[in-house]
């Protein structure tokens, strides 16, 4: 960055500019939104500088600037369209202290005036160190679009406000009040007037002050298997109005950014190696914020309804009288399946398929060996590199044929993902071989639809290879 953005208190001080025609009316228009004293140098002068001279909006010198015209003002503009001319008025300039800016010559300026989006009080200064002029105006063109006209005013009703607002509790409340002054009641009301603008933002804070009495509630979001953009609208939304956000340890940082800036957000969960947290008391601390009267967002990877302990955390809610509900999200299951470009159910091969989770296939569940064991049968394993070896057994001595294609999908949907193939034969040996160190789901009873079409070049190769 080579200017540094400031605003200049310009209210009461004095601004010179030497010239008449159209630069130093261009800048003069400018100029005249300030409260600064201004004077103008020029031995010819547009009419309409004239003009503003005559009813006391800038002093008009009809004369070239001489040393000492510009003690004591702190900006200058050198703006007569003559290189001479403005090298030499902004010598004089220098000499008497004032910060330099020589019309459309950016090497010889002390500072660079911006283009300007003029909602006063709110000002938007766009830069582009002179080098594309073309995208500041575009930029500002989409901001002059973009902003209500009457946003100053709103602004300035605003200001007059801020003391009565901050009844409303700080954070959530108070921002989510002023969004609706600014961008929904406000426009509005403002077209009717000032006075009955004052009166909207009244009720509007009297509506507000009556929301912020209102009770926690608990949104159980999933977050779907790790890419951003597979989060649904819904979620997105969760995300941006939730003071809370308790997520598993398997959402990733992408994800998270996505929540308020503000929102409080707490790690619980039991993958990865930090700390773990019991189910216990991560019941305890989603029910805790929400009896505090927070929008709780209980993030958990993939869909929550998938073996996330849903049903545990929805009775201590209940238990709590507090409201809730759930928005769906993209299971492991299905971002696999997409990864290898197949489809869980298939006309004529599988007409049902089963979600299952390696833990309790190890031993603690009973499980429907034989019917899994069938050739067709589609299974997604969560949870399911530990048991890989359990599983084959099992599996192999209810009649499975080892040819059966097994693939394992790691990171699915992530920049990291890999595609492990396998049979039931190698399965074992080829996890081992494989590495894998992330979430990975095994895919009983599919391979990838084509070896490399349906995936990343990368994770093709690495396919390959293995
Ligand atoms: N509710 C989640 C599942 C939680 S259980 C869902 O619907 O996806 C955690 C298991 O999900 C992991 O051990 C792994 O088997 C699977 N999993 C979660 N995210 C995954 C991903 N991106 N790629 C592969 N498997 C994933």
């Amino acid at each position: 960055m080579q200017h540094f953005p400031i605003f200049v208190a310009l209210a009461g001080r004095r601004v010179v500019l030497s010239g008449g025609g159209e630069a130093a009316l261009a800048k003069l228009r400018l100029l005249l939104k300030t409260e600064a004293h201004l004077t103008v140098f020029a031995p010819e002068a547009d009419p309409q500088i004239a003009a503003w001279a005559e009813s006391g909006r800038l002093r008009l010198v009809r004369r070239a600037m001489e040393p000492g015209d510009a003690t004591c003002a702190v900006l200058f503009y050198g703006a007569d369209e003559d290189e001479a001319e403005d090298a030499r008025t902004a010598a004089l300039a220098r000499a008497d202290g004032a910060l330099v800016n020589i019309v459309d010559n950016l090497a010889d300026s002390q500072f660079i005036t911006p283009a300007i989006v003029d909602r006063d009080p709110v000002t938007i200064a766009i830069g582009t160190e002179g080098a594309a002029p073309v995208l500041a105006r575009a930029i500002k063109a989409d901001l002059e679009a973009r902003l209500p006209i009457t946003l100053g005013l709103l602004a300035r009703i605003g200001k007059a406000f801020r003391k009565m607002a901050e009844a409303l509790p700080h954070g959530r409340p108070r921002r989510d009040f002023w969004s609706d002054w600014y961008f929904r009641d406000g426009p509005h009301a403002i077209a009717e007037g000032e006075e009955s603008a004052r009166e909207a933002l009244d009720g509007l804070l009297d509506r507000h002050l009556a929301r912020a009495g209102r009770p926690g509630h608990i949104a159980f979001v999933g977050a779907g298997p790790g890419d951003p953009e597979l989060l649904t609208l819904k979620a997105r939304r969760a995300l941006d109005e939730a003071d809370v956000v308790i997520h598993d340890r398997l959402v990733g940082a992408e994800i998270l950014e996505l929540a308020r800036r503000e929102a409080l957000l707490i790690p619980a969960g039991k993958e990865g190696f930090g700390p773990s947290t019991t189910q216990e008391e991560i019941n305890a601390m989603i029910v805790a914020h929400g009896r505090a009267g927070a929008q709780v967002v209980r993030l958990k990877g993939g869909d929550p309804t998938v073996f996330g302990r849903l049903d545990e955390e929805i009775e201590a809610v209940e238990a709590a009288g507090l409201s809730w509900h759930v928005v769906p999200g993209i299971t492991a299951a299905s971002a696999s399946v997409a990864a290898i470009g197949q489809s869980l159910t298939r006309r004529g091969r599988n007409d049902d398929v089963r979600l299952m989770t390696g833990h309790d296939m190890m031993g603690f569940a009973d499980h429907d060996w034989r019917g899994l064991a069938r050739a067709g049968e589609v299974t997604a394993i969560y949870m399911g590199k530990k048991a890989a070896r359990f599983i084959q057994g099992r599996l192999l001595m209810h009649g499975a044929d080892p040819s059966t294609p097994v693939t394992v999908v790691e990171n699915a949907s992530r920049p990291d993902q890999r595609i492990v193939t396998a049979t039931l034969g190698d399965l074992p040996a080829r996890i081992t071989e494989a590495g894998l160190t992330g979430p990975a789901l095994t895919l009983l009873g599919l391979a990838p639809r084509h070896a490399a079409a349906a995936t990343h070049p990368i994770q093709a190769r690495e396919q390959e290879a293995l």
